[in-house]
């Protein structure tokens, strides 16, 4: 089995190679994403965590975040797009459930099987909008699902929902219209359109047992998002180098001498928020939450002014729905509010209105 740092090479070559120069087809047209999907497909690249004892790669945590910071620097949408199957392959491998051990995991890098995720739900405050009522065989679903990025791509979802005592199950779900699942239009969105996010309804579904994959505990998706506040930053991070590729391009093409010094200054400021974000990942603990929190802001805002830069060293041309300035602007949108909780959306605020 080739090793992570030649499978990182593999991505590598094949997003600028194949993926940067598709970029902007990409953002808007779904035939454009869908080869670029087959791509990752064609070279096992979309189950990266998969154990070994399914195949593998079994990446590290440092691998996993190197590929996402890569992939997210070429194309946001794709990156968006296989991020989703990417963390279901982690859900199926612990789950208990052999029968789906057997049936997805040694499909899961080639993209024999490809499968989508919808639990943010789970995150918002009050009355579950997605509840599951466990009967005889399964469970009963019914309510909203928001946010299911993949229509047409990912023929099934691992869903969230809320048991009556708190406890959430995830379950895989078709993400096509059938009896019990009304799945909506493709949301118009400024950004990766063509990632195809939906919302879907579920009116008395039976999620079958054997379709479940795991039941966790009252509280996961919290105590899930606190370990991950920093570790969800790698695509802030790959869009903020995508902004500083396009400034420092522009700097070279227009001999523009300021634009290579802001260049200069925003790639340190990049490598020293790498660094830190980094060690904190070594430190995750309670007590390291607002430090984690402060650095995911810093991922934040920084992604959003090289996405800034690079629009102000393009003058006008930014404004072409051609160009990627304001392309990689948009991206930094999504990843501004992509796994974004409560405490991340005011450390966010704090920094922005320079308040810490
Ligand atoms: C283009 C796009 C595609 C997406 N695709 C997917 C996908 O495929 N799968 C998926 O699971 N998710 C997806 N998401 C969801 C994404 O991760 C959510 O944006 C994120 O979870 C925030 O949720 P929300 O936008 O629904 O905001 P909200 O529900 O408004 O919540 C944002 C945060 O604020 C907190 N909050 C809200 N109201 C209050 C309040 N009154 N008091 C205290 N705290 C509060 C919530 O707990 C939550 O943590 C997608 C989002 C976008 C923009």
């Amino acid at each position: 089995m080739p090793r992570e740092d030649e499978i990182l090479d593999l991505a590598r070559k094949f997003l600028r190679e194949e993926v940067a120069p598709r970029a902007q087809d990409m953002d808007v047209d779904r035939e454009a994403l869908k080869s670029a999907l087959d791509g990752l497909c064609q070279r096992n690249l979309m189950a990266l965590k998969r154990p070994d004892a399914f195949g593998g790669p079994n990446f590290s945590d440092a691998g996993m975040r190197h590929f996402q910071e890569e992939i997210a620097r070429y194309s946001g949408a794709l990156a968006f797009l296989q991020t989703q199957h990417q963390g279901v392959v982690g859900m199926i491998a612990s789950s208990e459930n052999k029968a789906l051990h057997e049936e997805y995991l040694p499909h899961m890098a080639n993209g024999k099987k490809l499968v989508g995720v919808g639990f943010s739900q789970l995150r918002r405050p009050g009355p579950p909008i997605m509840r599951a009522e466990p009967v005889k065989g399964g469970y009963v679903l019914n309510g909203l699902v928001p946010w299911v990025t993949g229509w047409s791509f990912f023929p099934e979802f691992m869903i969230g929902a809320t048991l009556p005592d708190g406890r959430a199950v995830f379950g895989l779900v078709p993400l096509r219209t059938v009896q019990g699942v009304e799945v909506s239009a493709p949301m118009q969105l400024a950004a990766m359109s063509a990632a195809m996010t939906v919302s879907v309804t579920l009116s008395d579904y039976f999620l079958a047992e054997g379709r479940v994959a795991l039941v966790r505990e009252v509280g996961w998706i919290q105590n899930n998002d606190q370990i991950n506040i920093a570790q969800q930053g790698s695509f802030a991070i790959g869009c903020a180098q995508a902004g500083l590729d396009v400034l420092l391009s522009n700097a070279q093409k227009r001999k523009l001498c300021f634009a290579q010094d802001a260049y200069d200054q925003m790639s340190s400021e990049l490598e020293l928020l790498k660094a830190e974000t980094e060690s904190a990942r070594l430190r995750v603990s309670e007590e390291t939450v607002d430090e984690r929190l402060k650095l995911r802001a810093w991922q934040i805002e920084l992604a959003m002014r090289c996405a800034h830069a690079a629009v102000a060293s393009s003058s006008g041309a930014a404004n072409s729905m051609s160009h990627p300035a304001q392309r990689i602007l948009r991206e930094a949108l999504v990843f501004t509010v992509s796994a974004q909780t409560g405490p991340i959306m005011e450390a966010t605020l704090r920094r922005i209105a320079k308040m810490d």
